[in-house]
């Protein structure tokens, strides 16, 4: 197997990451606080990474992102904290989870004085949101100019971009004219770098310098970007992305037609218009007959 097409999954390299049961939301000066809470003798549960690829990570993020669209943070927060449960704390400083200690999963009062007394899982939902939004654009812009650089319309995708003028003429063709804003938004977007770290077994180890869910996200979305489009789906990590005909929300297809993601509302809707066209292809072959 090619190792360039493996890389989507990046548990293996990402560092501890906690997921907290409990979390509680506070207003401070002005914000709304969100905390993970551990209740005496508890400990989170810790993954390697996120306990879920990537790709789905990233995608996940986008779609918190166009939940929490319109909602005051206070209600906001609700969704954040559910994303949290079930995915991972979104922030993390390396420093805050000492991986290399093999007692680490048990040791409660570590935990208990690194969350309830210390603080280092706290966050405020106006630094998420715009960490969100920032992410989905990148992600919309970035998806924009793949399909830009491979010739193909843009259009739906220039719909969706609202927030600024600046790509409204990608439409149009040479490509080549592109390629300066291309580049130029690359460089401006923030990357990865990687690090020389400790893992879990105490030994030497160079790692993705991840300090939340946002870097990780992004460095799935590059790999994403970067394999070449004519690699079938589902070869190594290669998947498709689109967004969802139904909900718009962006989804991992399961096959090069797939147009509507996994959400049992958007299956309904899918198959209603099935039936529809199956309906009108009926008449129409009744038409035909008539005049045959
Ligand atoms: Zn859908």
């Amino acid at each position: 197997m090619n190792e360039d097409f493996s890389l989507g999954k990046i548990s293996a390299d990402a560092r501890l990451t906690a997921t907290f049961k409990c979390y509680e939301k506070t207003e401070q000066n002005g914000k709304i606080v969100i905390t993970a809470c551990l209740g005496k003798g508890d400990v989170p549960k810790l993954n390697r990474g996120y306990g879920l690829d990537g790709n789905e990570l990233w995608l996940s993020l986008n779609n918190l992102y166009q939940s929490i669209r319109g909602k005051d943070d206070y209600t906001a927060a609700d969704d954040i904290i559910s994303w949290c449960q079930q995915y991972a704390h979104p922030y993390y400083a390396s420093e805050d989870i000492e991986e290399y200690r093999w007692d680490i999963e048990k040791d409660t009062e570590y935990w208990d004085f690194s969350t309830n007394i210390h603080g280092n899982f706290t966050f405020d939902v106006h630094t998420m949101r715009k960490d969100l939004e920032s992410l989905y654009r990148d992600t919309l812009v970035i998806l924009m100019f793949k399909k830009c650089l491979e010739r193909l319309d843009v259009s739906t995708d220039l719909a969706q971009i609202t927030w600024t003028n600046e790509f409204a003429d990608f439409n149009s063709f040479p490509m080549q004219k592109h390629l300066g804003k291309i580049s130029a938004y690359l460089n401006k977007m923030s990357g990865v770098t990687m690090k020389l770290g400790l893992d879990e077994n105490g030994e030497l180890k160079v790692m993705p310098d991840f300090h939340s869910v946002f870097d990780a996200a992004r460095f799935a979305l590059s790999q994403y970007v970067s394999i070449p489009t004519d690699y079938p789906i589902a070869y190594a990590d290669r998947v498709g992305v689109a967004t969802c005909e139904c909900c718009g929300r962006l989804f991992i297809k399961n096959g090069n037609r797939q147009k509507y993601c996994d959400n049992p509302e958007c299956k309904k809707e899918r198959n209603r218009r099935k039936s529809r066209t199956a309906y009108r292809r009926k008449i129409q072959e009744e038409n035909d007959n008539r005049w045959a």
